[in-house]
């Protein structure tokens, strides 16, 4: 079951259909994606020969909304991932109340591997490929894993070729010069990073005497390490891919973004290689190495798996020690390690709460490409800090007076009744 996020995501709605008044036709219903879209991406690369590449774009359930969903570029992306992640952006969509149901897009591809030429031809090939189903208000793409504002600007414009006119609002997390929000690129962080002070305040606990190990420095996990670091907590310790640094005294969090931010690896971070960043030297040499298995097992307070799915499971829980699990990643822990951590009283805050800062902002930008309005960072901000706040107080209330195991389970009741609400108002066509 680890190994399909599809089963995960099933699993984890059969886990709150008890607990969620719904009606079981229509709970059927929402285990099944509206459609998916398969497309083959004939590019001509720079090095001189054709690639076919694999791409997908899944539009879960339109309910509530347009759909809604990022787009990631990865070795590993498959159709059911893509399904999977589709799903728990409509989840996620609904329990911050946005008017969206979800939807989530992927190239099979090693962007690594890609020059930056390359790159805009797969993705202005991958635009034209699912150009039919998105829109301003049909589908509404962002960015995931390896996309970025860039990204989101060579989609906004090959759209826009066809259309014949420029259409900001096809695609969220734009650069700001193309209609893109002030605070998008470090939403999810945020995001993260004011749940997890919720928690601590919802817990009774001092943030400032708390532990955080980040799995993942990429956009999210960089971020949300650098703002828990701002809000005084002590990141002891973050990966990437290559493998993580830990000091039981806490990181230099600014340096080290910054060494991740201009391309550097955190393996040459604890190798103590990198030059001219800062001139604090004694933290790198007392940075030690670890893997990222290692880094999930740190007796720590706060745990933020920020990479991948799937990487907490029956085959490691029984190692982690953190006493809360913030997931700023989609589908993290599968569901038979969900269990186990319930039994241990280990408080996770699910993905579709903890990661929704992205959506939240980028909905935000899609609303100010609508009115052809800018906001201000602090205005962004603070709707960002007043929504997923009020989706954690949501949370939290069922949790305390329902009977539901844990936060998950709290959150699954509340965005499955919002959404098959919306599908019974509709009702069934024709
Ligand atoms: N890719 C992000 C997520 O998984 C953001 C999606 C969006 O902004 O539409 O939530």
């Amino acid at each position: 079951m680890a190994d399909d996020p599809f089963e995960n995501m099933l699993a984890q709605m059969d886990r709150a259909e008890e607990y969620a008044e719904v009606d079981h036709g229509i709970f059927e219903r929402l285990k099944h994606p509206e459609r998916t879209l398969k497309v083959t991406l004939p590019v001509k690369l720079e090095s001189g020969g054709v690639e076919v590449f694999e791409g997908y774009r899944c539009q879960f359930d339109s309910a509530r909304g347009p759909f809604k969903g990022g787009v990631r570029y990865h070795p590993s992306v498959t159709q059911r991932e893509v399904e999977a992640l589709a799903g728990w952006m409509t989840w996620k969509a609904a329990l911050v109340d946005l008017p969206y149901g979800g939807a989530k897009g992927g190239v099979i591809c090693e962007p690594k591997e890609l020059t930056d030429r390359d790159l805009e031809r797969l993705t202005r090939r991958y635009t034209e490929g699912i150009r039919r189903m998105i829109g301003p208000e049909t589908d509404v793409p962002a960015p995931d894993m390896n996309t970025n504002p860039q990204t989101m600007a060579w989609m906004m414009d090959t759209y826009s070729m066809y259309e014949g006119y420029t259409v900001p609002k096809v695609v969220t997390g734009k650069p700001l010069e193309i209609g893109g929000t002030p605070g998008r690129v470090e939403a999810t962080g945020r995001g993260v990073s004011i749940i997890t002070e919720r928690l601590f305040e919802y817990l009774e606990r001092d943030l400032t005497e708390a532990t955080v190990a980040v799995q993942g420095f990429g956009n999210v996990g960089a971020n949300a390490a650098r703002l828990l670091d701002d809000a005084g907590a002590r990141v002891v310790a973050a990966s990437d891919v290559t493998g993580g640094a830990y000091d039981p005294e806490g990181l230099d969090v600014p340096t080290l973004a910054t060494h991740v931010d201009a391309g550097g690896l955190m393996e040459e971070y604890t190798a103590g290689v990198v030059r001219g960043v800062s001139d604090d030297r004694t933290r790198w040499d007392e940075a030690g190495h670890i893997d990222n298995e290692t880094l999930l097992s740190l007796d720590v307070d706060v745990l933020i798996p920020a990479a991948v799915e799937g990487v907490i499971t029956a085959h490691n829980v029984d190692d982690i020690r953190a006493s809360a699990v913030v997931e700023a990643a989609n589908g993290p822990t599968t569901v038979a390690a969900d269990e186990i951590l319930t039994e241990r009283d280990v408080q996770v805050v699910p993905d579709i709460l903890a990661n929704t800062g992205g959506v939240i902002v980028s909905y935000l930008e899609w609303v100010q490409n609508s009115q052809e309005f800018s906001w201000p960072l602090q205005t962004v901000n603070a709707e960002l800090e007043r929504r997923i706040g009020s989706a954690f107080d949501e949370t939290i209330a069922r949790y305390d007076d329902g009977d539901v195991p844990d936060l998950r389970t709290a959150a699954y009741t509340i965005a499955l009744e919002r959404t098959a609400s919306a599908h019974e108002y509709r009702g069934l066509f024709p």
